[in-house]
């Protein structure tokens, strides 16, 4: 089989290569990270940084195509990869890897959002509550994730405390959400676009908690609107893989709230809970091959996050057997750190 490249080295890059595994494809990480978690189940090329032109090019001379299971890869230093495709391409990680970037994107192409406002300066910030007021989020346009990077201002005088550092930020109005969910998608290199049903997503202290399949019925009346936008954005961006776009369902239809040009934890489900999972339809993609069948192999499906230091033990977990245990292979649990997940099938 060929090679495939995956920029990152986190658990998404490890379940991709596994699933890559399965269809006869090898895959080698590119990571500056030593010891990756993917590196346990394919080859690593650590890099010094990012920036590594030497080392990204030695990598790319392995690779008979290259994706991204993490957004903020700088794209600059992508010349690198020199005449080795980039699926998903290189304007999605652009537009993904920076919230205003992505928010004026969607909106563009007709999508609902919070309402949004640029702070690079303390008067900025000023005017941004003036516009939009509080309750708002105040978020780092780029490298946030599970929540980190981000200031919640319950009343304008919350932002008195808030120091503007020089990093790019955006300010958003809070949304009063009924529930949140998400629409993952896989698009072939032909253009065809399957769908995963739509999990409800609940977060702890901004971080994943659970994946329930099916959402409520709440949530499925909106999920056609969200399809829709998601299938746009797909189109416009000539995107081919797995694409990912959270929503917030409100009394006013679906809020978009943020996209991720990857595979994603709300659609770890899919391994066990469809009859393709997100990791192998995104593999197909990428390789040119058909998709699978996206269809439910169960009547309820439900995925939590295994988080930190929460220490739990797996043997319990196992003694069920209704519950498919997924571990990472991280070897320091800290606070806040994915370790794994438990997905469970219902009838
Ligand atoms: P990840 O990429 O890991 O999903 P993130 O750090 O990019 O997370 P967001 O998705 O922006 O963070 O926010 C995390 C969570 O915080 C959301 O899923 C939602 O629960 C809450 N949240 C974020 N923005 C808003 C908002 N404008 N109104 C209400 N809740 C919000
Ligand atoms: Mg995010
Ligand atoms: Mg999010």
């Amino acid at each position: 089989g060929e090679t495939i490249g995956i920029l990152g080295g986190g658990q998404l890059g490890r379940m991709l290569a596994m699933a890559a595994a399965r269809l006869g494809y090898r895959c080698h990480v590119f990571a500056p990270e030593r010891d990756a978690i993917a590196a346990e189940v394919c080859a690593q090329h650590t890099c010094a940084d990012w920036a590594d032109g030497a080392a990204m090019a030695a990598f790319a001379a392995d690779c008979a195509v290259v994706t991204y299971e993490f957004e903020n890869v700088p794209v600059a230093p992508l010349t690198a990869l020199g005449g080795v495709a980039l699926i998903p391409n290189d304007r999605a990680l652009a537009v993904a890897q920076d919230r205003l970037n992505e928010k004026r994107f969607v909106t563009d192409l007709g999508g609902r959002l919070a309402p949004f406002h640029l702070v690079d300066t303390a008067e900025d910030l000023d005017r941004a509550l003036t516009e939009i007021g509080s309750p708002g989020i105040l978020k780092t346009r780029r490298d946030g994730y599970d929540g980190k990077g981000q200031w919640r201002i319950m009343t304008d005088g919350d932002a008195d405390g808030v120091a503007i550092t020089g990093v790019p930020l955006v300010y958003e109005g809070f949304v009063h959400f009924i529930a949140e969910f998400s629409v993952i998608l896989c698009r072939g290199a032909d253009g065809a676009i399957v769908f995963w049903d739509s999990a409800e997503n609940t977060h702890k202290g901004g971080i994943l908690d659970r994946s329930v399949v099916p959402a409520s019925d709440g949530v499925q009346a909106q999920v056609g609107a969200a399809r829709d936008l998601a299938a746009k954005v797909a189109e416009a961006l000539d995107y081919v893989g797995v694409l990912t776009l959270e929503f917030f369902a409100t009394d006013d239809g679906p809020v978009f709230n943020e996209m991720a040009p990857r595979v994603h934890n709300s659609g770890h489900w899919t391994v066990e809970g469809a009859l393709t999972s997100q990791f192998e339809n995104h593999v197909r993609a990428i390789c040119g091959l058909p998709l699978g069948a996206t269809a439910l192999t169960a009547a309820h499906v439900e995925m939590r996050n295994l988080i930190g230091d929460a220490a739990e033990d797996w043997n319990t977990i196992l003694a069920d057997p209704a519950n498919h245990l997924h571990l990472y292979g991280k070897s320091a649990a800290r606070p806040g750190r994915k370790m794994g997940h438990v997905t469970r099938l219902g009838w």
